[in-house]
């Protein structure tokens, strides 16, 4: 069995009179991905922002390898639906963003910018600025510097919500084969209930008010996962009872 690489425990958050996120312990397996949907304001953001130390817990603690980082940060890559690129800087410079907001970019990194980048579809796009590329082709870049920031555990907030079915789906099967190749260990929010069964080992189910984790599903599906998955008797069955939990009496 892998050992945990994120460990929360009763961790809780409350903005005034809401309580944004209930005592919340979850274990998070190295090199697994995870799929946390909800609905919107149940507080996937927040959990999010405690993980990477953004925000302090109310209560409880934030465990990483077994080490205290509770209100830390710097120890995940995190990306966000919108993608962030600076307009200015080409593609190679927006994937080494992260080492030159903290210091010097050094030809290595230089060098890892570009291997990435032409091993995951973005080769011929190095020199181009981020208003030529696509939105899918953003979202790579963006994903590309979240990769080279080494870190182990990535958070990715809706990354794909803003594109089109079909560049959504290119999308997911990239990010596995990425994913597959570099073995992170990813937490990924979704609202798509069939993106979170696609992409994942496990999916977390959360509910409004106060927010907390109300079901944790165990993929049983496959991989590597197909068009085909999308219509597996069970992709279908987790389908529907994550709907149900979601959505309660009303399909
Ligand atoms: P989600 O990501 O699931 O949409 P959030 O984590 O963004 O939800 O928000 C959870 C709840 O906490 C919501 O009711 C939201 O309005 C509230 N909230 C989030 N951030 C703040 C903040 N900085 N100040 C006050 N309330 C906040």
């Amino acid at each position: 069995m892998s050992p945990a690489l994120l460990e929360l425990r009763d961790v809780s958050k409350v903005f005034g009179e809401t309580v944004a996120l209930a005592p919340t312990t979850l274990s998070i397996d190295d090199g697994s991905f995870v799929a946390i949907v909800g609905p919107s304001g149940c507080g996937k953001s927040t959990m999010f922002n405690v993980i990477a130390g953004l925000l302090a817990p109310d209560g409880g603690e934030v465990r990483l390898r077994d080490q205290l980082v509770t209100g830390a940060t710097g120890h995940v890559g995190y990306m966000l639906q919108k993608d962030l690129l600076v307009p200015w800087r080409t593609v190679e410079d927006n994937i080494t963003m992260a080492k030159r907001l903290t210091g010097r970019v050094t030809g290595p990194d230089r060098a890892e910018a570009r291997r990435v980048a032409r091993a995951y579809g973005l080769g011929e796009f190095l020199r181009h600025y981020p208003s030529a590329l696509s939105g899918g082709m953003r979202q790579r870049v963006a994903f590309m510097r979240t990769l080279v920031t080494h870190q182990s555990l990535l958070l990715l907030d809706e990354p794909f919500g803003a594109l089109d079915a079909q560049t959504r789906l290119e999308m997911q099967q990239w990010l596995l084969q990425v994913w597959k190749d570099t073995e992170r260990t990813v937490l990924f929010i979704t609202h798509d209930v069939d993106e979170s069964i696609f992409l994942s080992d496990r999916v977390l189910v959360m509910s409004p008010r106060p927010g907390r984790v109300v079901a944790d599903f165990v993929n049983p599906l496959a991989r590597p996962r197909t068009v085909d998955t999308l219509t597996d008797p069970a992709f279908v069955d987790m389908k529907s009872r994550i709907m149900h939990l979601l959505h309660g009496g009303a399909s």
